[in-house]
């Protein structure tokens, strides 16, 4: 068999690959594939909190995704001891993973893209003509393929892209809604746990239609049987200050890969997209990120297939310069930022600046931050930076 574009992964960096390139190229769509190892609906670890930029960015092809969803409308951010609850309209809302991607399958079915269910790809390989696609007995030849296939990429594996420096953990479990949860349009993030290159994490969300929480712990990590300790051990803790039993409760821990921008992204015929490329380090953030991956890939390969180039040599450069690419950029700096010897300086500094935070909500959801908002957050970091030059660093 054969195909023009082959995807492999159906989660949201494949399925808006595929959206957006029918959508600049809708001559190809018919010869565009989709491999997805699952059957949806398929269960992914995530806690399913979506920025509203990624519905706008669907919205902008007339794709909407519409499932069960709380609206969230900030973010509870705890530090140093502290809380501050920061809103700004609604930036978002939280889904579960299971419904958004197959509705997101089902929306490209109806485009007409093939999406082949319960296709494990097991490697691939580069050719002068295309690139062969390894099935479980049966092998796909693609003239272009994409590597969507999340944080444990066999594309990325078969290639031999080098290992991400960002790896994480990320554990979480549903529990019922407490009296002690204080907001439930929020989404909140517990910085207190400094041991971790990370946070503890509250985000409301829909259980088949029962309000409940989603509570886990985020962590950058390079050793997978240390972190998995160090995350059950503070969400264990966090579960008990609530009067809740970790035990109790399915326990779902998954991997994340983060961004390094000067990372490879492509070979000739082939293009990595979200996890399997690399998300948000500091957040572990990633579903608004995949379907950015998508608007920057589906109008990249509709220009290089039309003009025959598949070399793909500019991908990464073509990745950075999109918005995607400059929002990952800027996160990955704030990563070694913020993780830093300066972590409680710059937690103390956003407690007192929710106009800095008000910023990044405007961010996530995808609005204009507004000359004024952005000078008031900028005014402020710097007379935070040029008082901290001058007293030096307080002791904490
Ligand atoms: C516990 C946890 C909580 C998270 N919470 C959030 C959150 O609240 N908000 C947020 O924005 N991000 C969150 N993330 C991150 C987010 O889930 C991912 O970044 C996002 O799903 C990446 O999308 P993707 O399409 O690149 O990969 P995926 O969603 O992983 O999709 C990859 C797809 O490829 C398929 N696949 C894999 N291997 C093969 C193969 N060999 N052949 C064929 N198909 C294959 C998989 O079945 C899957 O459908 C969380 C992650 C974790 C682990």
């Amino acid at each position: 068999m054969h195909a023009e574009v082959v995807i492999v992964g159906g989660g949201p960096a494949g399925l808006s690959t595929a959206l957006f390139l029918a959508h600049a190229a809708p001559w190809l769509t018919e010869r565009i594939v989709v491999l997805e190892r699952e059957h949806y609906p398929r269960e992914k670890y995530c806690a399913g909190a979506l920025g509203a930029r990624a519905d706008l960015a669907l919205g902008r092809i007339g794709v909407q995704v519409q499932v069960p969803s709380v609206p969230v409308s900030g973010v509870a951010f705890q530090a140093c001891g502290r809380r501050l609850d920061v809103r700004d309209g609604v930036i978002g809302r939280v889904v579960r993973r299971m419904e958004y991607d197959h509705e997101l399958a089902r929306q490209a079915r109806a485009r007409g893209i093939r999406i082949v269910e319960g296709a494990a790809v097991r490697g691939v390989r580069p050719g002068e003509r295309g690139v062969t696609v390894e099935l479980g007995g049966s092998e796909l030849r693609a003239r272009v393929l994409v590597g969507a296939d999340g944080v444990a990429s066999v594309v990325r594996r078969s290639l031999g892209f080098l290992p991400s420096r960002y790896r994480a953990q990320a554990l979480e479990v549903d529990t019922e809604v407490l009296a002690s949860d204080e907001a439930q349009d929020l989404l909140l993030f517990d910085s207190n746990h400094r041991e971790l290159a990370g946070y503890y994490w509250d985000f409301p969300t829909l259980v088949e239609g029962r309000r409940m929480m989603c509570r886990g712990v985020y962590a950058l990590s390079h050793d997978r049987e240390r972190s998995t300790v160090q995350l059950q051990s503070v969400l264990e803790r966090e579960l008990e200050r609530r009067g809740l039993q970790l035990a109790h409760y399915r326990k779902k821990r998954y991997a994340e890969r983060g961004f390094e921008p000067h990372a490879t992204f492509s070979q000739p015929r082939v293009l990595l997209v979200g996890e399997a490329a690399g998300i948000d380090p500091v957040t572990g953030e990633g579903i608004a990120q995949a379907v950015q991956y998508g608007a920057a890939a589906g109008a990249y390969l509709a220009e290089k297939l039309s003009l025959g180039d598949l070399g793909f040599s500019d991908w990464g450069r073509a990745l950075r310069q999109h918005s995607i690419g400059r929002d990952l950029r800027v996160r990955e700096w704030a990563c070694a930022l913020y993780y830093g010897p300066l972590r409680p300086h710059i937690e103390r500094f956003l407690l007192d600046a929710p106009e800095f935070i008000r910023v990044g909500l405007r961010h996530f959801s995808g609005s204009p931050w507004g000359s004024g908002t952005l000078l008031r957050a900028g005014t402020r970091a710097a007379l935070y930076t040029a008082l901290l030059g001058l007293r030096g660093l307080p002791r904490e």
